[in-house]
């Protein structure tokens, strides 16, 4: 590997890295949806699953949240996580709205 090569080579792999670094705090940083948001409020999300208002939306179930609907990005175990419906937002994993859909068995 030439000099050349290598200073190029060193230079994508720090701004690479920087980039990625950059994006995994973005997300990290990403403020949660409150509850009060206008989109929040139009789909009735809730950050805690367990205060969704039971009489205007009858078909939520107790064992339904953000963190195992088809929707949520994050992983599994993660407290929060992006939803597409809210962007550059991220969602409860304990959350709801009326957009939820079950994740495929
Ligand atoms: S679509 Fe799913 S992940 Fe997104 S806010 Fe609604 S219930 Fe949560």
């Amino acid at each position: 590997m030439s000099i050349t090569n290598r200073r190029t080579f060193m230079l994508q792999v720090v701004v690479g890295g920087s980039a990625i670094a950059a994006t995994k705090a973005m997300a990290q940083a990403a403020p949660q949806v409150a509850d009060t948001d206008a989109n929040a409020v139009s789909l009735g999300y809730k950050s805690d699953a367990s205060k969704v208002d039971a009489k205007k939306y009858p078909a939520h179930k107790a064992t339904q949240h953000c963190g195992n609907c088809a929707l949520f990005q994050g992983k599994a175990t993660d407290a929060a996580g992006p939803c597409p419906l809210f962007p550059g937002k991220q969602v409860s994993s304990k959350g709801w709205c009326s957009a939820y859909q079950p994740k495929a068995a």
